[in-house]
């Protein structure tokens, strides 16, 4: 039994030479090149079982959930697991077809051939997640990362530090554990993953820390795809119902305590419904969390002290309208509205990332659109208004991850739209199908036959006019294919279009 013990010590002392980030990296690396994360069953396998763990081990979740944040055992299904259970639902149903070769259109010079674009795992993905939403948001890209058939290493928020370490106990239960490991740690945990090197660093965080992996990404020239955060403007047009657009907001901005990354940053909207405003968001904030949000089960905590102190510092200089109370042993603060607020208050120079909703005044919807354009592209754009006409407008005329007319949030649940930010609020997106293409190269194919070299002529030197203006022609004419072709019919019917086409150059040809 000694025996076994020193044994087992000596390996762990020489393994602790390499760093354990290193081991997992090398190990994820290995278990890839070994080729099981290929095939198209196993996936579907693996996904499966991602789905069995949030199923059976829903109750460990939310409990972690609850230590981190306060959030309740409904608002984790809401908004960490039911996103999550429908995109492994989507990955295992669409993988056949995501992962199928796609065919392209042509041209004359390759209509015989097989053109198409093969999706091929990448390699090793590295993903690093934030702690507001820390499953989801290391899971989501999870599942593009096995549908793509690549291999993982998770790293989780060390400030969500339950959920991380539930990550850790649990991926392995489920899922290949050399393909998929799970690293947890801080800064210098992830740091050292970061010298490693990786074929996709997939990062959801702040920018500044965006950026430091990008410069990592950089020396190995890792492709990246940042989700980062960013200031999301709601403007309201007074021609909408009120009642409902602050309902919505308010739901928006207050879930989570405000720690949501495409949450409403601040209000914009014309001085004259000001108080209307601040009235209907007093109301429902009284109907979602009774008269005192800190009894409430459904209102959540700010992550930690750091940042309770940083949210309450934004209130420097404002006036508070509504809420403003907090308690720091709690890392509580009450739902809070500013009004009248400067565009160089504090609370506007940076993302606010807490329940704290400021209120600018702008005397059109022309000036929301030139303050919003003065300031760095945001993740999200809401607009509220019962014209239609105004909401394309606003669309057109500005730029942002997302956008979103009349509700808040509810974007981020459609798979069928990419997910991501623009300039500031990040690079790249995800969700459905799109995070299996960001996770997949695309390589385009093209396969020709060594047969009917006579066709060729025309782009072989010795070179003449003639012979140019031939190779132009067949590298020009664009044929559309529907089946890559590899479809008999598809070669007899171009084969037989060629041939009249050929027919008629030759006849044009002799007529000149
Ligand atoms: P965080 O502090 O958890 O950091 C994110 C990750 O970066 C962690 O895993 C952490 O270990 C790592 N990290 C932190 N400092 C580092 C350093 N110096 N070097 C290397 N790695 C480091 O999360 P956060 O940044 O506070 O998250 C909040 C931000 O994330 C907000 O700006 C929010 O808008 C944004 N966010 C974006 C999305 C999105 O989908 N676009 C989602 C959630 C959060």
């Amino acid at each position: 039994m000694l025996n076994s013990l020193s044994v087992s010590l000596c390996v762990c002392v020489c393994d602790s030479d390499m760093p354990m980030e290193k081991q997992a990296v090398d190990r994820a690396r290995a278990a890839f090149l070994s080729g099981r994360s290929r095939p198209l069953g196993f996936r579907v396998q693996q996904l499966k079982a991602l789905g069995r763990m949030v199923t059976e081990r829903e109750a460990e979740i939310a409990a972690a959930l609850k230590h981190d944040l306060n959030k309740s055992q409904f608002d984790t299904l809401l908004f960490e697991l039911v996103g999550l259970e429908s995109e492994i639902r989507l990955a295992v149903d669409s993988l056949a077809e995501w992962a199928a070769p796609r065919p392209v259109e042509k041209t004359l010079v390759t209509i015989t051939d097989q053109a198409y674009i093969q999706p091929e795992p990448l390699g090793v993905v590295l993903i690093i997640g934030a702690w507001n939403y820390p499953m989801a948001l290391v899971l989501q890209p999870l599942v593009g990362a096995i549908a793509a058939g690549n291999a993982a290493v998770v790293k989780p928020s060390e400030l969500s530090e339950h959920t991380s370490g539930l990550l850790k106990e649990l991926l392995p239960q489920y899922l290949d554990q050399e393909l998929y490991p799970v690293v947890t740690g801080g800064v210098p945990e992830t740091q050292e993953l970061l010298r490693q090197r990786f074929d996709h660093i997939f990062y959801t965080g702040n920018s500044a820390v965006g950026r430091l992996v990008m410069e990592a990404a950089a020396r190995h020239l890792t492709p990246v795809t940042l989700e980062l955060g960013g200031k999301s403007p709601c403007y309201i047009s007074p021609d909408c119902d009120l009642s409902i657009a602050c309902r919505r907001i308010t739901w928006g901005k207050f879930a989570n305590c405000g720690q949501t990354c495409i949450a409403p940053d601040y209000i914009l909207c014309n001085s004259s419904i000001q108080d209307r405003v601040v009235d209907e968001i007093r109301q429902t904030l009284q109907e979602f969390y009774g008269a005192d949000p800190k009894v409430s089960p459904d209102y959540g905590r700010i992550i930690n002290q750091r940042h309770f102190s940083r949210v309450m510092s934004l209130l420097d200089g404002c006036t508070v309208s509504l809420g403003g109370g907090s308690d720091e042993s709690q890392c509580y603060i009450a739902p809070t509205v500013l009004r009248d607020v400067s565009p160089h208050a504090r609370v506007m120079q940076e993302e606010i990332f807490g329940p704290v909703l400021p209120i600018l005044s702008v005397s059109s919807a022309d000036e929301a659109i030139r303050f919003i354009n003065e300031r760095e592209k945001p993740l999200a754009l809401y607009i509220f208004s019962a014209d239609n006409k105004l909401i394309k407008r606003m669309i057109a005329e500005t730029s942002s991850g997302g956008a979103m007319a009349n509700d808040v949030l509810l974007h981020y649940t459609l798979d069928s739209l990419p997910f991501g930010g623009v300039g500031n609020s990040g690079i790249g997106s995800y969700h459905g199908k799109h995070t299996f293409d960001r996770l997949s190269h695309l390589r385009g194919c093209l396969i020709k036959s060594l047969a009917m070299e006579g066709l060729n002529q025309a782009r072989y030197p010795p070179m003449d006019p003639g012979r140019l203006r031939r190779a132009r022609f067949f590298m020009q004419k664009r044929v559309r294919s529907h089946c890559g072709g590899c479809c008999v019919l598809a070669v007899f019917s171009s084969l037989l279009a060629l041939g009249l086409l050929i027919a008629l150059l030759v006849v044009l040809l002799k007529g000149k």
